[in-house]
């Protein structure tokens, strides 16, 4: 589940990792918990693929540690993202606003019948 989220959140970590942490190949063992636990939450995350972006999502399911951790990873590799992998970003954040949208729509729809 969440493939590609899975790929943008491992790509992320890892451009952190080599600039934060001065590792080359692999992550070093903080970085490596915390993508394994980024991991688990996507396979877990409650709307599936059809979730919205994390920082949209009303379910905040990274414990506070982790999403201190991770908000520092986005911070960092956010930019240099677009710099190293344009397609794949602009893909990914062209995707994110139509579920985003969709999203919307659906939370609008689902309060109008309650
Ligand atoms: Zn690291």
């Amino acid at each position: 589940m969440n493939a590609g989220e899975k790929k943008v959140v491992a790509t992320m970590i890892a451009i952190y990792c080599r600039s934060a942490h001065g590792t080359k190949a692999t992550l070093c063992e903080d970085c490596n918990e915390l993508l394994t636990y980024a991991h688990q939450r996507l396979e877990h995350c409650l709307y599936g693929e059809e979730k919205p972006t994390c920082a949209s999502c009303p379910v905040h399911c990274y414990k506070p540690a982790m999403r201190q951790k991770i908000k520092e990873v986005m911070r960092m590799a956010g930019p240099r993202m677009l710099f190293l992998h344009p397609i794949e970003t602009v893909k990914h954040f062209h995707k994110e606003r139509q579920r985003d949208r969709h999203f919307a729509t659906k939370t609008k729809a689902t309060q109008k019948t309650e």
